[in-house]
């Protein structure tokens, strides 16, 4: 199954995306945590991209492009991904589309996970994420049982640069001039499932996974 996760900074797609993984046993593929990585690692891409993540602008279409169609096509893909975080622009969806139409593909869904703006910033401004395994936690919502400690393996938590007010907005702006255009991109295609994204992330990845089992057994294969 080929599922696109879309929704502004905050609405939970890598909490999402983590989840669901193992529930439909396809991996998923965060632009964010591909980029971050780079980033660290201090590649020509990484150096490329910091300018823009850390003014919480979008990296250019074909650097993100060419770094899903390139992972896409790895072993752990051949049934499928959760792409998180990915496209973010009709350029980037129609280069997927292409891209899959190529390999003998197509998108099976892409959800919409839809979350108040006050909440958003609410999200945002309170995470916190795990060096190691990307975890993600809420100072005030899902504190970790240990201040700054991962829960799940023991790494060292930090508050993302991106994730500080004044990029914050920038980022949400972003979203609705660039990104929010997909929503009536995939509606259009009948591909587009909109998710209630507030509650618990357990009930958020309930509804998902129930809307995600009843598409149709060809369409999930
Ligand atoms: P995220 O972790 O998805 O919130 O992404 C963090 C930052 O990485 C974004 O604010 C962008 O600067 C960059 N980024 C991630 N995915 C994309 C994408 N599909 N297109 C362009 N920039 C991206």
């Amino acid at each position: 199954m080929r599922v696109v996760l879309v929704g502004p900074p905050g609405a939970g797609k890598g909490t999402q995306a983590r989840a669901l993984q193992s529930t439909f046993g396809i991996p998923q593929i965060s632009t964010g945590d591909l980029l971050r990585e780079a980033v660290r690692e201090g590649t020509p891409l990484g150096k490329q991209a910091r300018t823009y993540m850390d003014k919480g602008e979008l990296v250019p279409d074909s650097v993100v492009v060419s770094l899903v169609a390139e992972r896409i096509q790895k072993p752990d893909c051949t049934k499928g991904f959760l792409l998180d975080g990915f496209p973010r622009t009709i350029v980037q969806a129609d280069a997927i589309a292409a891209e899959l139409d190529r390999i003998k593909q197509q998108l099976d869904a892409a959800i919409s996970i839809v979350v108040t703006r006050q909440e958003l910033v609410e999200r945002l401004s309170g995470r916190w994420v795990c060096r190691s395994c990307q975890a993600m936690y809420h100072e005030r919502f899902t504190p970790p049982r240990k201040s700054g400690v991962c829960d799940a393996c023991g790494g060292e938590l930090y508050q993302r640069t991106d994730d500080k007010a004044e990029t914050i907005n920038a980022r949400l702006e972003v979203y609705e001039r660039s990104t929010a255009p997909l929503l009536s991109y995939y509606r259009e295609r009948a591909l587009l499932h909109d998710i209630d994204g507030m509650g618990t992330p357990e009930a958020i990845a309930q509804r998902i996974t129930t809307t995600l089992k009843s598409l149709t057994p060809q369409s999930v294969a």
